[in-house]
């Protein structure tokens, strides 16, 4: 068995399980038992994407899937690109947001899309999912028009942006939406409610298609190799990457890179002002404070729920805890950080901003940095022409979906009723 639960480390599973169940007893992470370094990085990082990536992926899952299966995977889930973007003489953004939702979430997503296509053999599935915004855009995408697979998203009606809405309302097909007479939370419990009936999952073939799915972080692993491999071959191992974090499956995915034998100095742990582990790191005490809502709010996250994982990496003494710091960055400075790249002439949005800046504080002589562009610019459109003063136009994915008619069903929240419209539509 390939994967343990971290919380209980006598329930061993598959890939395939792991990535089916999502979640171990009691809540459990999924993580791998042991995660043995590549050979021959050099090599490997000559590679193109896909074919690389399969290479990493095949090593990662212990052949449970051949190279030849993962590049079929890879090359339906990895359409696009992950340009590693010159900002200043020694810094770097790596761009993950060409993706069809824009933001990092596509690669992760897709693959599991993928990933569970293939393992339910033509079982009929159900995913069921809330969103605030953007990760029901991602799980939509990802998973349209995959035979067999029917998908549900709830979300508060009119509590996400209208082009939020448009992203993942408007495809139709084996993608239904919900909008909810309610908040985040009601559609929360509403899904909740869904996964403790025993009955409505058995005959539904219900999945979450959760966040902390551990299919979603081993397809993450591959863009810092990508990202490496666009670096000067000098810079390489003076690389310290800024990542930043809300769940940290990102930094999760950055981590595993390294213990894999991918020459990256360092990582900073880039938050809002949702820091708790900023806080960890600096004192020891593991001590959440009430989430607060920030611009850059895909990270407005106060108990991170894929920080396990890394302590876990810590814990095996697979990763050197000296070699990740953290730091807070406020609204001020986050603002602050959109304007003085554009003063270097590159448009970036909040949570790029934060890693920006992260990054300058931490950064030492001699190193190359390396900061996540985690979203595009148009999808915080409002935010970036406050801070900006100045308006930005819509990439071709927005612009195009902006003019479709949205397609959601209005809802109470209501589990009887919602129980009731899962079963009928099966
Ligand atoms: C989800 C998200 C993040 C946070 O990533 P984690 O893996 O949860 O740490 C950062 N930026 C954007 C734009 C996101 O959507």
């Amino acid at each position: 068995m390939l994967l343990e639960n971290i919380k209980h480390n006598d329930q061993q599973v598959s890939f395939e399980q792991a990535v089916k169940l999502g979640l171990g007893r009691d809540q459990g992470l999924f993580f791998p038992k042991q995660i043995a370094p590549l050979a021959d990085i050099d090599a490997l990082l000559e590679k193109p994407f896909i074919e690389r990536s399969a290479v990493i992926l095949s090593h990662l899952l212990n052949n449970e899937l051949t190279q030849h299966e993962l590049q079929e995977i890879i090359g339906n889930a990895f359409q696009f690109p992950a340009p590693l973007a010159p900002v200043v003489d020694n810094i770097y953004n790596l761009e993950l947001f060409h993706g069809p939702t824009l933001a990092f979430k596509d690669f992760g997503a897709r693959f599991m899309a993928q990933c569970l296509s293939r393992f339910s053999k033509g079982e009929k599935l159900t995913i069921l999912t809330a969103t605030s915004g953007d990760t029901g855009a991602a799980v939509a995408h990802a998973f349209h028009g995959i035979d067999n697979i029917r998908v549900v998203i709830l979300y508060p009606e009119g509590k996400i942006s209208r082009l939020q809405e448009k992203m993942f309302c408007t495809l139709g097909g084996n993608i239904e939406t919900l909008s909810v007479q309610g908040d985040f939370d009601d559609c929360q419990a509403l899904v909740k409610d869904c996964f403790e009936d025993q009955a409505l999952r058995d005959e539904i073939g219900l999945n979450s298609a959760n966040s902390i799915n551990i299919s979603r972080l081993f397809a993450q692993v591959c863009y810092y190799f990508e990202a490496v491999a666009q670096l000067p071959k000098e810079q390489q191992a003076e690389s310290v990457f800024s990542i930043p974090s809300g769940n940290f499956g990102n930094l999760s995915a950055g981590i595993i890179a390294k213990v894999l034998g991918l020459p990256i100095k360092r990582f900073i742990a880039a938050t809002n002002l949702n820091d708790t582990v900023p806080r960890y790191l600096q004192t020891g005490e593991w001590a959440p404070k009430p989430t607060v809502a920030t611009l850059s709010n895909a990270m407005d996250v106060s108990q991170p729920n894929n920080w396990p994982r890394i302590e876990h990496m810590i814990e095996q003494g697979w990763f050197d805890r000296e070699l990740l710091s953290g730091y807070c960055i406020d609204e001020d400075s986050t603002s602050l950080g959109v304007k003085q790249l554009y003063q270097l002439g590159y448009l970036s949005e909040p949570h790029g901003a934060i890693a920006y800046k992260a990054l300058k504080h931490g950064m030492e002589d001699g190193e190359v940095g390396v900061f996540l562009g985690t979203a595009h610019p148009a999808k915080f459109k409002e935010s970036v022409e406050n801070i900006l003063g100045e308006l930005i136009s819509l990439p071709k994915e927005l612009a195009d979906v902006a003019g479709l008619p949205i397609l959601s069903e209005q809802v109470e929240p209501d589990f009887a009723k919602l129980r009731e419209y899962l079963v009928a539509g099966n």
